[in-house]
């Protein structure tokens, strides 16, 4: 059974989709089963993965609404990683639910039919908490959050982790923190040194040691619809993904016994 993360974060430009796609990426070329949702309607995830969004017949709008399911709207791409697609059609789902039937849990009910073929499924949501980002978080086992190591970081975490308390009270009880991950990292400025203690603070062990650097290639990569891992394997971009993803896969893995100390007889 798949475990479901939403990388999530209602401000925009901090690097969600990067992360997602690109994660998602090289988490599929450690061997893992991955799919990624688009839950965008910018679809910038869609064509990071080399899909173009008019081409997307059945994505993440029909299969909300249920014009079709999750199984029906699954692109299988170059990249080892499966893709529900978006497009701005996507930006009138939340209108469009309003009178559907559990309206924030449609997303969780169609993954719920491909979630035994996955290791793995991300869902890149938009940068703003209503009701698209409500499915997504109604969806996921955790929420994986980047942030851009800036003054206002701090205040919109505040938001959205009241906003994981309403989810978990009223739609979600077990939505866990996945992570924190810092992107477009650069410890040249004092300001990062400031922001990550902060963040540190509050988030404790729930902040990754792998933190994304700065890189042109990262911001190339989507142009040519593909992810960091295929652009440029061997930059640093792709370097800092590929680490982030071993981090991730190891904090997922299920947890050993406890050794006992000292050597055992052989
Ligand atoms: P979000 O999904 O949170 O809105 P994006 O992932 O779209 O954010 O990133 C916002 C912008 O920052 C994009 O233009 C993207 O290419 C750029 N970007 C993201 N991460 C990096 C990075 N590590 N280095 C350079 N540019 C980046
Ligand atoms: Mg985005």
């Amino acid at each position: 059974m798949a475990k479901i993360i939403a990388v999530a974060n209602q401000k925009g430009g901090v690097g969600k989709t990067t992360t997602a796609v690109n994660l998602s990426s090289c988490v599929a070329a450690l061997g893992k089963k991955v799919l990624i949702v688009d839950l965008d309607p910018q679809g910038n995830t869609t064509t990071g993965y080399g899909i173009p969004k008019r081409s997307v017949e059945y994505g993440t709008y029909e299969v909300l609404i249920g014009r079709a399911s999750a199984a029906q709207a699954i692109r299988h791409t170059e990249y080892r990683t499966d893709v529900i697609g978006s497009n701005t059609r996507l930006a009138g789902a939340s209108l469009e639910m309003i009178d559907l039937p559990s309206r924030e849990g449609r997303l969780r009910k169609a993954l719920a039919e491909v979630q035994k073929d996955y290791d793995f499924i991300f869902i890149d949501c938009p940068p703003s908490l209503d009701l698209l980002t409500l499915n997504g978080l109604t969806a996921c086992d955790s929420v994986l959050i980047p942030v851009q190591c800036e003054y206002y970081a701090l205040e919109g975490l505040s938001e959205l982790i009241s906003t994981l308390k309403t989810i978990r009270k009223k739609y979600n009880p077990y939505l866990d923190i996945e992570g924190v991950v810092f992107t477009m990292f650069s410890l040249r400025y004092n300001l990062t040194i400031q922001v990550v203690e902060q963040v540190q603070k509050y988030f404790g062990n729930k902040v990754y040691q792998t933190t994304i650097p700065r890189s042109i290639r990262i911001s190339e990569a989507p142009s040519y619809g593909q992810p960091i891992n295929f652009y440029e394997p061997k930059g640093k971009g792709s370097e800092a993904y590929m680490d982030l993803a071993i981090e991730f896969v190891k904090r997922n893995r299920p947890h050993e016994p406890k050794k006992t100390r000292g050597r055992s007889a052989p």
